[in-house]
C-alpha cells in the first residue's frame, strides 16, 4: 500500500526506525551518568544499563518520538520495575506481635526511624512496642525514651548492664503479654560492619524470629551501599530496607544498589530529622528523581498518551506530498499546544523545524495570533499558500480582518514557505536540515 511504502521510507529518511546501537549511544552514556551522579554502585550501574540496552535494541520507535528519549523512557521504566514496581507495605504476622527488627550502622537513622514505624503503625491503629537493645552508647536508650515520651509509645528497656539478646526477647514477651500488636527492636550499630555487631544481630533475630528484618541505609552513603547491603544480607538476611536523609541532596542512587544487590524491597523513606517524616517508597517517584529526568519522561509519556499518533503520520504524509497547508499549520500548532511545554515538545515531533518551534516558544501570545491570522484567511488562501505570497492585497486584508500588523502576516507566511521548503528538502532524499532533537 501507498501508505506502508510513505511510512517506510520515512523511516529510512530518519533513519530510526528502531532503536539501534548507534543511535542510542549519547542516550546511553547520559544514562550512566545520571545513575552514576545519583550514587548507584557503578557494578549495579553497569549490569542494568547492559540489560536495558540489551531489551531496547530493536525496539520500534514510537512514531514522533526520537529513539533517544524513547530509549531514556526505556530505562525508567526499567528502572521502576527493578524497584519493584509499587510499594511493598510491612509484613504482618498471623498471630500478634509482629516483630520488626532494626539494622544498619551507626548514625544511619535507626532510632529515629524506629520511632517513625511506630507513630505510623500508630495512625493506623496499631498498637507498638519499642525495644531499646544498644547498650553500648550512653545516651541510646534515653534517646528512645525521649522520643517514646513524645509520641507517646511505649519503650522497653532493661538498662546498659543487661544483655541486648535477652533484652529483645524479654521486649517480645512483654508485647506479647500485653496484647500489643507490634514490637519494634531497636538495635546498636558500629561505625563500620563487624563482627560482634553482625553475631548480635543474628543471635537477635534467631531469638526473637521477626516478620521483618529492616536494613537501615543512609542515602547519603552512596557507592558504600552495595557492599553494605551485600554484608548485611548475607551474614542477617534482611527482609526489606529504609532509605533515610532523602530529605538531603541525594538522588536515592542507594534504592537502586539496595534492591538490586538483596533482592529485597525499600520499605519507607525518612525525609526529616521530624518523627513524622516517614514515607512509604514509591519506585515511580524514586525512578524520576535517580534519573533526574522527570521532564524528559514525562514529554515522552505525553507524546504517546495525548498525541493522535494517526493525526502525526497523516502529516508526516502530507509534508511529504508537499500538500501541506496552513489548515494543517494550524492543527499541528493546536496539537502541540493541547500537549503543554511548547520547546520541549518541539524536539519529540519530526518534521517540525525551528521556525515553528521559535513561533511557539513564544507561547500562547504567538499562537493565538498565528491561530487569528489563519482565521481571516479564506478557504482557497488556507489551501493555496501561494496565493498569499504573489498577493500584497491579500495581505493586507488579513492583516486588518485579524487585527494585527501587516508586517505579522508577512512574517508567518514566509515562516510557513520556508518550513515547506525544507519539507520538500527532506522529501527528495536531503534528511533533516537543522532538525532539533533528530541527533544525526
Ligand atoms: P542510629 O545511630 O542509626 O540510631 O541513628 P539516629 O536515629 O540516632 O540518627 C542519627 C542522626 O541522623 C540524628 O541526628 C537524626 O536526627 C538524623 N536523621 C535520622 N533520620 C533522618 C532523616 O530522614 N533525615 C535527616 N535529615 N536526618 C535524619
Ligand atoms: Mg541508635
Amino acid at each position: 500500500a501507498l501508505a506502508e511504502r510513505l511510512e517506510d521510507t520515512w523511516k529510512k529518511l530518519r533513519g530510526q526506525g528502531k532503536i539501534s546501537q548507534s543511535n542510542i549511544q549519547d542516550a546511553l552514556q547520559e544514562v550512566r551518568r545520571a545513575l552514576l551522579e545519583a550514587d548507584v554502585n557503578f557494578q549495579v550501574v553497569k549490569s542494568f544499563v547492559a540489560e536495558v540496552e540489551k531489551n531496547a535494541l530493536g525496539a520500534e520507535v514510537i512514531s514522533g518520538v526520537n529513539p533517544q528519549q524513547q530509549f531514556i523512557k526505556l530505562v525508567y521504566d526499567e528502572l521502576v520495575k527493578v524497584m519493584g514496581e509499587s510499594n511493598v507495605p510491612l509484613a504482618k504476622a498471623e498471630k500478634a506481635p509482629t516483630v520488626i527488627l532494626m539494622a544498619g550502622l551507626q548514625g544511619t537513622g535507626k532510632t529515629t526511624a524506629t520511632a517513625k514505624l511506630a507513630l505510623y503503625l500508630q495512625k493506623q491503629k496499631r498498637s507498638c512496642l519499642m525495644v531499646a537493645t544498644d547498650v553500648y552508647r550512653p545516651a541510646a536508650i534515653d534517646q528512645l525514651m525521649t522520643l517514646g515520651e513524645q509520641i507517646k509509645i511505649p519503650v522497653f528497656q532493661l538498662g546498659r548492664d543487661a544483655n541486648p539478646i535477652e533484652i529483645a526477647r524479654q521486649g517480645v514477651v512483654s508485647a506479647q503479654e500485653q496484647g500489643i500488636d507490634t514490637v519494634i527492636i531497636d538495635t546498636a550499630g558500629r561505625l563500620q560492619i563487624d563482627q560482634d555487631m553482625m553475631g548480635e544481630l543474628s543471635q537477635i533475630k534467631s531469638t526473637v524470629n521477626p516478620d521483618e528484618v529492616l536494613l537501615v541505609v543512609d542515602a547519603m552513603t552512596g557507592q558504600e551501599a552495595a557492599n553494605l547491603t551485600r554484608t548485611f544480607h548475607e551474614e542477617i538476611g534482611i527482609t526489606g530496607a529504609i532509605l533515610t536523609k532523602m530529605d538531603g541532596d541525594s538522588r536515592g542512587g542507594a534504592a537502586l544498589s539496595v534492591r538490586t544487590i538483596s533482592g529485597k524491597p525499600i520499605k519507607f523513606i525518612g525525609v526529616g530529622e521530624k518523627v513524622e517524616a516517614l514515607e512509604p517508597f514509591y519506585p515511580d517517584r524514586m525512578a524520576s528523581r535517580i534519573l533526574n529526568m522527570g521532564d524528559i519522561v514525562s514529554l515522552v509519556e505525553k507524546a504517546q498518551e495525548e498525541l493522535d499518533i494517526g493525526d502525526v503520520e497523516k502529516m508526516q504524509r502530507k509534508m511529504m506530498e508537499a500538500k501541506f497547508d496552513f489548515n494543517d499549520f494550524l492543527k499541528q500548532m493546536r496539537l502541540l499546544k493541547n500537549m503543554g511545554s511548547f520547546a520541549g515538545v518541539m524536539k519529540l515531533i519530526p518534521g517540525m523545524n525551528k521556525i515553528g518551534a521559535g513561533a511557539l516558544e513564544k507561547g500562547e501570545s504567538q499562537l493565538k495570533i498565528t491561530e487569528s491570522i489563519i482565521n481571516s484567511m479564506t478557504k482557497a488562501e488556507r489551501e493555496n499558500p501561494e496565493l498569499l505570497a504573489k498577493s500584497p492585497s491579500r495581505r493586507r486584508r488579513i492583516a486588518k480582518g485579524s487585527g494585527h500588523q501587516e508586517k505579522e502576516v508577512s512574517r508567518l507566511i514566509s515562516d510557513f514557505t520556508r518550513m515547506r521548503s525544507m519539507m520538500q528538502q527532506m522529501t527528495t532524499g536531503g534528511g533533516f536540515p537543522g532538525m532539533p532533537g533528530m541527533g544525526g
